[in-house]
């Protein structure tokens, strides 16, 4: 094949990247979006085999195999609950992978390499090698095999300064004496320091160290584009890179945080104790049929989706009963937090499952002026997004996010299982305001209740 060819091929493959991230960016066409992304990437694999010479065949296709056999089940398993954990670790291969190709690529120049090239393997490694093991703590962290606290340890910031002061150390060590020995050191410390980048971060700031995470393993394979001489991985390592940053301010945004305060915050941040339990205080508890005859004499209701609304997969059974009010003549609106669940986006991907229409969603910004002439909050599996502790308790971990102001509304329902708190692991007054009324158990479970009992009045 003529290099001419090879190239535009490369070139067609770039520009299904940059079609398929602007057909993401809205969920009509988010759907299409990724099929064109997927052929993007499978044209971008495929061509590299028509280009002789191609040396170590065998264990390039052992590797697709062993790729394929782990990645697709994985995919195809995991709940949507878990995307987050699944992003962080598939973030992390990619960032460990451009940091090995710039490895060998390093070792297979030598002396020969330019200063241009070893300035760029040098980039590669250290954001490639924090990337990656930055990326295995947020997963733990998520998965809950660790702590999702933050950890941090006296004088941990000096140490992390002095670890990162010894990266820069070595990466000029790298560039002047053009040997293995700093490289495999500049591996290390990049290792260790990428480990202790991420340990001071708080749970519910995680999604926004992936993103980052994200958005560095996008820059690394930028660098190794330039190595390896691929216009195609310099295009897709910039869009990865500048869709993670914007994605990344926009999480920030969404929870209130300066992108320091996530990272650091702990090390300023006074100790506070996660309550986890909740109190012994009294709450008013309702049975389905007080929560269908509260519905049925509202004029307006806002149902705020959360996390729970996903893990019940309650989506279908949610739409039935907004028809249901619809044709009843109730004005009935979605109010959609941002980081409702676990990750970005993740309530309009679960309702748009159900076919709700979209002019039914309503955006934060939008819904919070109507709760005050709004009858009924009907919380469903939500928490932190409506905790009025983010607005009134300085120091606790969601001080600063914006949130669904249900507190403004008539009447709140909220549908749990427990008194147990959500993400952040802080106790939400709201559940205790004489307005609330609680519907214990599963939120499909108990909203079926509700569909039935409304139907019969
Ligand atoms: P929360 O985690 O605050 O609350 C979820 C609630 O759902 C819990 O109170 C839980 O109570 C209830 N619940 C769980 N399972 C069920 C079920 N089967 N039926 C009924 N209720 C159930 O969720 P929110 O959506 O309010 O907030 C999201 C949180 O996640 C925020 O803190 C955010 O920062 C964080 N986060 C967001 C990400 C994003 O990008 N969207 C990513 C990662 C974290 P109970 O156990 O009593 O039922």
């Amino acid at each position: 094949m003529s290099q001419t060819l090879y190239d535009l091929i490369g070139l067609a493959a770039g520009i299904c990247f940059i079609l398929a991230l602007k057909g993401l960016s809205h969920p009509k066409t988010a759907r299409r979006g990724n099929l064109i992304g997927a052929l993007g990437a499978t044209v971008a694999t495929v061509v590299v085999f028509l280009k002789p010479p191609i040396n170590n065949l065998p264990w390039i296709l052992g590797a697709l195999a062993v790729g394929t056999a782990i990645g697709v089940p994985a995919a195809r398993k995991v709940q949507m609950t878990q995307m987050p954990q699944l992003v962080a670790l598939f973030n992390g291969v990619g960032g460990g992978a451009a940091a090995l190709v710039a490895i060998v690529e390093y070792l297979s120049l030598g002396t020969e390499a330019t200063t241009a090239e070893v300035i760029f393997t040098v980039f590669t490694v250290v954001v490639g090698c924090v990337s990656f093991s930055g990326s295995i703590i947020t997963f733990l962290k998520l998965q809950e095999l660790m702590t999702t606290r933050p950890v941090v340890f006296p004088g941990g910031r000096f140490v992390i300064a002095a670890t990162l002061g010894a990266v820069l150390a070595s990466s000029v060590w790298v560039v002047i004496e053009l040997g293995t020995t700093p490289l495999l050191v500049l591996a290390a410390l990049s290792l260790i320091f990428g480990i202790l980048f991420v340990l001071p971060v708080g749970g519910a700031d995680v999604p926004i160290v992936i993103s980052l995470l994200n958005a560095f393993t996008g820059l690394t394979v930028a660098a190794s584009g330039y190595v390896l001489q691929s216009t195609l991985l310099i295009i897709a390592g910039t869009l990865v890179g500048a869709s993670g940053t914007i994605l990344t301010r926009l999480m920030a945004d969404a929870m209130g945080r300066s992108l320091f305060g996530t990272l650091f915050g702990a090390f300023t941040a006074k100790p506070q104790e996660a309550t986890g339990q909740a109190e012994e205080r009294p709450v008013r508890s309702g049975s389905a049929d007080d929560v269908a005859i509260l519905l049925n004499y509202a004029r307006r209701v806002v149902i705020v989706p959360g996390f729970g609304l996903a893990v019940a997969q309650a989506q279908h059974t949610v739409r039935e009963l907004a028809d249901l009010m619809i044709s009843k003549g109730i004005d009935v609106a979605y109010g959609i937090h941002p980081v409702a669940g676990r990750m970005p986006g993740h309530m309009n991907v679960l309702l748009a499952e159900a076919n709700v229409p979209y002019d039914q969603l309503a955006e934060m910004d939008e819904v919070n002026p109507t709760f005050g002439q709004t009858d009924v909050a009907i919380v469903i599996g939500a928490n932190d997004v409506v905790n009025p502790a983010a607005q009134t308790t300085p120091g606790c971990p969601i001080y600063g996010m914006p949130i669904l102001e249900v507190n403004h509304a008539a009447n709140i329902i909220f549908l749990k299982r427990s008194m147990r708190p959500g993400f952040a692991g802080i106790e939400n007054e709201l559940l205790y305001d004489p307005k609330t009324m609680l519907l214990f158990g599963d939120a499909k479970a108990s909203l079926t209740k509700v569909v039935s009992a409304l139907k019969a009045l």
